[in-house]
């Protein structure tokens, strides 16, 4: 026996319903079929995903469709009705999650600024690597702190603080952290307890 999901009982349903009540008002059903085949995410390929913006964490349902020339279109983002966390709900920014896919403001290259300069630049991710790890390693030779006013050791960099990101998986978060506290320093926080 085929087995109906717990969404598609919920669409069943609303269709049922909505058609006793358009029925006896009138309206041509076969026509109501039609239009509804029409959605423009009828047929889409359906991916599951979550919010990368905060720590709630709410799921997405995200509809793409391959494109004649092999590249896939992303149709739409919304909330994933049988997720336990946002039942379908999503607040107004995870609501607009197309538009990191989508928008034509979207910056797709790292861009610098240079100290002094008014215009930014694109630039590799390469140079921004490298750039991120020499101002680590200044940083850090510069403030780092071996023993406290008492005399203490304590082998710590007071220069640097991390702050990780809400989307971070538990084993990138156990990653940056361990990475982090090798190089001494002790003021990490996380986006989710700010
Ligand atoms: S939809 Fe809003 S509340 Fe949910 S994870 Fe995204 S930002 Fe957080």
């Amino acid at each position: 026996m085929a087995t109906v999901s717990r969404r598609d009982f919920l669409k069943l349903t609303a269709i049922g319903a909505g058609a006793i009540g358009v029925s006896e008002l009138g309206f041509d059903m076969a026509h109501a079929y039609e239009v509804r085949q029409q959605l423009r995410i009828a047929g889409a390929t359906e991916s599951h995903s979550i919010c990368p913006y905060c720590a709630v964490g709410c799921s997405l349902i995200a509809y793409t469709r391959k494109n004649a020339d092999g590249s896939t279109a992303l149709l739409q983002i919304e909330g994933d009705p049988d997720s336990p966390v946002n039942e379908g709900r999503l607040c107004p920014k995870g609501a607009t999650a197309m538009e990191l896919a989508n928008s034509n403001r979207r910056v797709e290259q790292p861009k610098y600024r240079a100290p002094g300069a008014s215009d930014w630049q694109t630039v590799s991710w390469d140079f921004v690597l490298d750039k991120v790890a020499q101002h680590i390693k200044d940083s850090r030779d510069r403030t780092f702190v071996t023993k406290d006013h008492d005399g203490k050791v304590v082998n710590r960099c007071d220069g640097i603080a991390f702050a990780g990101g809400a989307a971070f998986s538990n084993e990138e978060g156990y990653f940056a952290s361990k990475v982090l506290r090798s190089l001494g320093l002790v003021y990490l926080e996380q986006q989710a307890r700010v």
